[in-house]
This record gives C-alpha cells, sequence and structure tokens, in this order.
C-alpha cells in the first residue's frame, strides 16, 4: 500500500482516543504479539493489527476507514491479552468502526443488520430452518410465539445515539474496499 502524507488526519488519535477511554494507541512499540496471537491473522494476510495501529498513530484516517480489513476483526480479545501496553488492538478496531460507520462506511451486511435493527428491533429475522428431511421449521411449527419488539420504543431510545445519523450516512453508503 502506498502511504499517501496528505491522507493524515491529524485528530484521528484524539478522535480514537475520545472513544478508548482508558487504551492508548500511542503506546504501541510495535512489537507485534497482538498479530502473531490473531486468529484472523492467521487466515488473512490482509489484516495486521500491529499495523492498524500503526496506521492509527499515523492518523491515516481516509485509508483505514474505508478499508474492509477493519471488519474482520471477530472480537476474541486474544490482542488485548497479549499487549504489554495498554493499547488494546481490538478497542482501536473498534474505535475505527464507529468513525467509519459515522462517516458512512460500512461493509454491506453490517448496514443491512443496522437497518433491520432500527426496522424490526432484531439485527435478523427469525430463522427458517429446513431439516435433513426437507421440512421447514419455523417459530411458528414449534409452537413458539411470534417475537414481540416494542419497535416505537426503541426508536424513541435509539433516536438518543447516533444510530440514526449512522443509517441515514449508510443508506448514502460509501464503498469499503479490500487491500491490494
Ligand atoms: S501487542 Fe500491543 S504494543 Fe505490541 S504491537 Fe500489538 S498493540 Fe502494539
Ligand atoms: S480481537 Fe480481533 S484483532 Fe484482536 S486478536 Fe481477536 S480477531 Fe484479532
Amino acid at each position: 500500500m502506498v502511504l499517501v502524507l496528505e491522507q493524515r488526519d491529524k485528530v484521528l488519535v484524539e478522535e480514537t482516543l475520545r472513544i478508548l477511554g482508558e487504551q492508548d494507541p500511542l503506546a504501541c512499540y510495535q512489537c507485534n504479539k497482538c498479530t502473531s496471537g490473531c486468529p484472523i491473522a492467521l487466515v488473512r494476510q490482509d489484516f495486521r493489527p500491529h499495523l492498524i495501529v500503526q496506521q492509527t498513530r499515523m492518523g491515516l484516517k481516509d485509508v483505514l476507514i474505508k478499508e474492509e480489513a477493519i471488519w474482520y476483526c471477530c472480537q476474541c480479545l486474544k490482542c488485548v491479552a497479549r499487549c504489554p501496553q495498554k493499547v488494546a488492538p481490538y478497542e482501536v478496531i473498534f474505535a475505527l468502526r464507529i468513525l467509519a460507520a459515522e462517516a458512512g462506511y460500512s461493509p454491506k451486511n453490517i448496514t443491512k443488520l443496522l437497518q433491520s435493527f432500527w426496522n424490526n428491533g432484531m439485527v435478523t429475522t427469525p430463522m427458517i430452518i429446513v431439516t435433513k428431511d426437507f421440512a421447514e421449521v419455523t417459530r411458528q411449527t414449534l409452537g413458539l410465539p411470534a417475537p414481540v419488539v416494542d419497535t416505537e420504543g426503541l426508536r424513541k431510545a435509539l433516536k438518543t445515539t447516533k444510530l440514526p445519523t449512522i443509517i441515514e450516512n449508510l443508506k448514502k453508503r460509501k464503498k469499503v474496499s479490500k487491500k491490494d
């Protein structure tokens, strides 16, 4: 990846620190312990938590929030346990996801999930399972009641958060990209 100096965003560290609380990406000394223990880094060459932290320190907001890589983390928290500093790449990655969503960048599935939560109060609709005999099993066939969600109350509560703005931004969805 070619880094362009104009892409540096001097307030990125401040923005991530605002979300992070106790963690401090500036304390990272690039020992690589996070990446060497990360299960996603094991299978994806383009996911390197220590580099994400480094790019955050460098203020490369424009690069980071537009890339799909920040959405690969499976939240196993191994990097939190392994980091000898108060950095916790998981937390940094999560802060970057918030900044990305606020700016209107997220993978298509995440956008769908947030919209579903806003519309129905559920991140996904109840599943229909097909058995090995090709019978469809639903909540109804199992005699379970349909889920009841107070969507009005939920939306009232959500309006006190940034979610409505995030959803509006995501509707104008800007594509996230994969690294070369
Ligand atoms: S383990 Fe912590 S200090 Fe080491 S590279 Fe990762 S974030 Fe930086
Ligand atoms: S929390 Fe995310 S970044 Fe950290 S080790 Fe697990 S998958 Fe990797």
